[in-house]
């Protein structure tokens, strides 16, 4: 026996979130040792100070002087807040996404779980016994209060809350204290749930329920995704189906399954489709299935919820999370099944570090706790399109909409010809203008999308859609103003501008896009009568607001409603018989290489909005560049045509999935010195990594100058992140860095700004 640890004291291995990535050991002793767990919170003593700290590893380890052990001082819950699956997650994405691992912990666990704050703890009430009939008769002739509490907690699942039902159902203590008395019911301390389960978004629209019965394309799914789980193990379905095909019943029925093997289910949707219909949809499937709980989770949750929330997983009394991003890191136990509707969505990338892909990570959860990852979309990423292709995901296909009936009928209205026609910058089409005074007239609804994916400098010309690009990157060049050149932003190719379109000699070159208030001024020019109400990011971040102009749209007060294709997502209005796409160049020609997926994307997305309902349903596109590939596959609606073009181009010039990208962007108040600091450190990486990465850069990144930094970017194309990325944060701490320049490091980038 080591001197100093007494024969019941366990030491224990922890992570302080104390601002330093270290492991430390500690002592725990008497009654804590019997409890503490690895993920467990528990708060440390470092030289004066006592910080908090998660438990990674229980037991003594050789190379520790147990006499110099210090005591954990406090246990701050009794269960473990991470699960050990979760603590090996936290490494992952530290090493990947080069994170310190104090970031990645406070990503992971909810400030109010770290802050050791209490859950709310009451009393809860359930019946003990059945009453005879005997009884039962007594009681309504001497005590007919008692009877009514008796029959109301007779029809309950789940125990209620004791003061929560005394003062809804008006009975008075006396009453309660009768029954109790009578040994009819029991009573129990429980954390009291704040879960958003209960809250507005869940019971703003309680979805009715009517049995469906699968189709034919949607049983094969649902077989392959059982046996699957039946199979156990890690595995990865791409469940790939047009719009309105029906995969969230496919997803509710794997999750039915799941749940039948005492399984956990983690189910992510982009923040912005968690609507009440979504949720609606999945708690009424839960009730279905009896007493299972579930949390919401999203990025409006109080501190109280997310702690309620927080205990309810870790505990094992709920056992499905359904929520956006940050959802991937809930504490499930036992987790077996992953979906990730809508996985091609960009929203899923978090943009501050950690900057985590909660899709990706979804998947490496999947792996650590061998579950099935189902990945569901009708426009694949072609990240997620490649491994399908080579076979490293299964394919459940959807071909069919559950209605039969067809997508809309989308049209292509060319602009240069409108410009031309009008001799002015337009922004509704004569088309477009028809079509909205046309559904107006029939009281039916439109949606006008405005495409804001660009910060658009690039040269586009009016008259004949040339778009300048960069010969070897395959990207447009932007225009720079200061200077009046048009640069590359991956190569650094520069030119100056031309005053005339390169193709056709037309002065008519336009470098930027147009504002949603633009085209609501114009909308309600040509339509004075009709209400017309616009949606942008600002009203987005107002809930409140968002949802009533929801309700309002719903509802018909609305009649024409304006907005960025965030709007895009879960909208599911009968009434829209018309949707515009008012400028789909704009998300088109921005240096970026996933610009046409995202255009296709968009596209396919905007027109599934249109007529879903007894209407049919039309899309109006309007484009300086109608044949551009992605809107002519998107007219056909062939999206497997499309990614196995762009998947070619792709290819072409090795740009993701074909390899890794990491994207670093240095920004300083001196373009001189952050430049010549982003070259510095390049030519480090080329020393170090030869051969290992290809480089580009530096050059000025397509946005500039953000509050006066200059910008600088250096990709790092590689086959392997994790260990790419440690290099280049061992150089980040080792190199000498100005004071005024700042980096930040992404892998897998989606905004290349
Ligand atoms: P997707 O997610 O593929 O766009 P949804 O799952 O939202 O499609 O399904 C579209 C609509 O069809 C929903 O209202 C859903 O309730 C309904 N639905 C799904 N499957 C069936 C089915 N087999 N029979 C009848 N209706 C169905
Ligand atoms: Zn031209
Ligand atoms: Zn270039």
């Amino acid at each position: 026996m080591e001197s100093g640890l007494g024969l019941h004291d366990e030491v224990v291995a922890v992570w302080p979130l104390a601002g330093f990535d270290k492991t430390l050991h500690y002592r725990a002793s008497g009654k804590l040792a019997e409890t503490i767990a690895e993920g467990c919170l528990v708060r440390v003593p470092i030289g004066r100070r006592f910080v908090l700290g998660v438990v990674v590893e229980i037991g003594a380890t050789a190379d520790v002087d147990y006499s110099k052990l210090k005591l954990v001082s406090q246990l701050c819950y009794d269960e473990p807040i991470l699960t050990r699956e979760l603590l090996e997650l936290a490494e992952w994405i530290r090493a990947y996404y080069g994170s310190s691992r104090e970031l990645v912990l406070e990503t992971m666990i909810p400030a109010s779980v770290r802050r050791g704050m209490s859950p709310k703890k009451v009393r809860f009430v359930s019946l003990r016994r059945e009453a005879s009939d005997e009884e039962l008769g007594r009681l309504e002739k001497r005590a007919p209060k008692q009877k009514a509490l008796y029959d109301f907690l007779s029809q309950q699942i789940r125990p209620q809350n004791k003061g929560l039902i005394l003062k809804r159902l008006d009975h008075s203590p006396a009453t309660y204290n009768g029954l109790l008395e009578k040994g009819f019911v029991k009573e129990e301390t429980r954390i009291e749930e704040r879960t958003a389960y209960d809250d507005e978004i869940g019971s703003l629209e309680y979805v009715e329920e009517k049995s469906i019965e699968l189709n034919d394309e949607q049983r094969v799914a649902v077989e392959s995704l059982r046996k699957e789980l039946a199979k156990g193990g890690f595995a990865t379905h791409l469940l790939y189906g047009v719009t309105g095909s029906g995969k969230t019943e496919v997803y509710l029925q794997a999750m039915e399954s799941a749940l039948n093997r005492d399984q956990g289910v983690l189910y992510l949707v982009p923040e912005v489709a968690l609507t009440p219909q979504t949720v609606g949809r999945i708690r009424a499937r839960l009730a279905r299935l009896g007493d299972i709980d579930a949390v919401v989770w999203h990025s409006h949750l109080s501190d109280g919820e997310r702690l309620d929330g927080w205990m309810a997983l870790s505990s094992g009394r709920a056992r499905v999370v359904v929520g956006a991003r940050s959802a991937v890191f809930a504490p499930i136990r036992n987790l077996g099944l992953v979906i990730v509707d809508e996985e091609h969505e960009p929203a899923f990338k978090q943009d501050e570090t950690p900057r985590y892909h909660g899709r990706d990570v979804a998947i490496y959860r999947g792996f650590l706790s061998k579950s099935l990852c189902i990945l569901g979309s009708a426009t694949p990423s072609l990240e997620t399109y490649r491994n399908a292709i080579k076979g490293k995901y299964s394919v459940d296909r959807l071909t069919k909409r559950v209605d039969e009936r067809s997508l809309p009928m989308m049209h292509i209205v060319d602009m240069r010809q409108e410009i031309a026609r009008a001799r002015k910058p337009t922004q509704l089409s004569r088309m477009l203008v028809d079509k909205l005074k046309e559904r107006f007239e029939r009281k039916e609804q439109s949606i006008l999308f405005l495409n804001r994916r660009g910060f658009s400098a690039s040269m586009l010309c009016q008259e004949c859609g040339h778009v300048e690009a960069c010969d070897r990157c395959s990207v447009p060049v932007t225009y720079h103003r200061s200077d009046e050149t048009l640069k590359c932003h991956l190569c650094g190719a520069e030119a100056a501008a031309p005053m005339v379109c390169p193709s056709c000699r037309s002065p008519r070159i336009r470098w930027k896009g147009m504002g949603t208030q633009r085209i609501e001024n114009a909308v309600m020019k040509i339509l004075p009568n009709a209400k017309v109400v616009r949606v942008d990011a600002d009203t987005m971040s107002r809930k409140h607001l968002f949802r009533q102009i929801l309700g309002d749209f719903r509802s018909g007060r609305i009649d024409i409603l304006v907005g960025t294709q965030m709007i895009a997502k879960g909208l599911d209005y009968p009434n829209v018989t018309l949707v515009g796409l008012v400028d789909a160049d704009l998300s088109l020609h921005i240096p970026d290489f996933r610009a046409n997926e995202r255009t296709f994307q968009l596209l396919v997305q905007v027109s599934g909005r249109a007529g879903r309902g007894d209407l049919a349903g039309e899309v109006v596109v309007q484009s300086c560049t109608p044949h551009a590939d992605p809107i002519q596959f998107a007219r056909h609606g062939d999206v497997e045509a499309f990614l196995r073009m762009e998947l070619e181009n792709r290819e072409r010039f090795q740009y993701p999935p074909f390899r890794r990208l990491i994207r670093q962007v240095l920004r300083g108040p001196n373009p001189d010195k952050v430049a010549f600091f982003a070259e510095q450190f390049a030519k480090q990486v080329e020393k170090r990594l030869e051969g290992i990465v290809e480089i580009r850069g530096p050059v000025p990144c397509p946005i500039e100058k953000i509050k006066d930094n200059y910008r600088f970017q250096n990709w790092y194309f590689t086959a392997n992140v994790a260990p790419v990325m440690g290099v280049l944060r061992k150089i980040a701490r080792e190199i000498a860095w100005p004071a005024d320049v700042v980096q930040v490091l992404d892998a897998d980038p989606m905004m290349l700004s």
